[in-house]
């Protein structure tokens, strides 16, 4: 996963690694197969690159036969290997006798504390096969009801510190006084073996981790109103009244983030936002 800026000198590297990928092609160094499965390369280099400069670069083939097999593919000449139409890359793949490894994709659910995120998470995924949780972790108390290891590691300030500090963290987010943060290990190592994966966090995680995965798919689950959210926060009798005050706080900024986000699911009633969050990540899923 590569954090990159589009800014000049981001172009200059990519237009060097795109000539160096050719020439790696020609000399037989790097085949397709592996160029199309390797994501971070694919993704950045070879997506922006004409189909036809990309069937140049490979050994024995020239200008007629990158012709012959566009032709021969329906690809038009000025295609973007990125700009492919499912049928196209399905078909391009074929003809080069090239499976890609199926990654998974990243799910972030976001939204006011009180909104329902995780009941309707968890009764989305029953039954639904093909997704895991990341199991967080935070140095917020334990509740009554939690168990060390579902939902959260429960650590302490010194330990967190620590995995922010050894780059362990996906990212991490200060809440209502206290530090949440995704375990990075997990969630790469369930994307690479295909499973899609659900990440519940705020919107600064949510942020931080759109920034490195760009392709991350962002649900926001939200009330109709503000005044729901108190009356919720309330009745699920977990928090003080004085830390329901500060969630209520936090949840108004939090409203500001649901434009950066993909699908918005208003949980007024609960079947049908059940309904539509399952039809989302199936529709969603890899
Ligand atoms: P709670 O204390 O109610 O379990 O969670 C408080 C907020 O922290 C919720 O919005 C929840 O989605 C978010 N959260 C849980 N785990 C993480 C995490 O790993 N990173 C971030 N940034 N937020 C998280």
């Amino acid at each position: 996963m590569t954090v990159l800026k589009p800014n000049a000198k981001f172009a200059r590297f990519i237009r060097k690694k795109r000539s160096e990928t050719k020439r790696a092609l020609k000399k037989g160094d790097l085949t397709l197969n592996k160029l199309l499965n390797d994501n971070d390369l694919y993704k950045e280099i070879i997506s922006n690159m004409k189909v036809f400069e990309l069937l140049k670069s490979l050994p024995k083939t020239g200008r007629v036969r990158a012709d012959k097999i566009l032709k021969k593919l329906k690809i038009n000449y000025c295609k973007k290997m990125g700009g492919l139409g499912k049928n196209q890359k399905k078909n391009f793949l074929n003809y080069f006798n090239i499976e890609i490894e199926k990654k998974g994709k990243l799910f972030i659910i976001s939204g006011p504390s009180g909104a329902g995120k995780s009941s309707l998470i968890s009764d989305a995924l029953n039954g639904t096969s093909g997704f895991v949780r990341s199991v967080s972790v935070t140095t917020r108390p334990k509740r009554k009801n939690e168990k060390d290891g579902e939902k959260y590691r429960f650590i302490s300030n010194k330990q967190f510190e620590n995995l922010k500090k050894n780059e362990k963290l996906l990212e991490c987010a200060a809440y209502c006084g206290y530090s949440y943060g995704t375990p990075k290990d997990f969630v790469q190592k369930q994307l690479e073996a295909g499973a899609n994966v659900i990440l519940e966090i705020e919107v600064q995680g949510a942020m931080q981790v759109k920034n490195i995965i760009e392709d991350a798919y962002m649900i926001f689950i939200t009330v109709p109103s503000i005044i729901n959210l108190k009356e919720r926060l309330g009745k699920r009798n977990t928090e003080e009244c004085i830390e329901i005050k500060k969630r209520m706080k936090t949840s108004e900024e939090e409203l500001k983030y649901q434009k950066y986000y993909d699908c918005i699911i208003i949980n007024n009633n609960y079947n049908e936002a059940l309904l539509n969050l399952k039809n989302l990540l199936n529709s969603q899923k890899e």
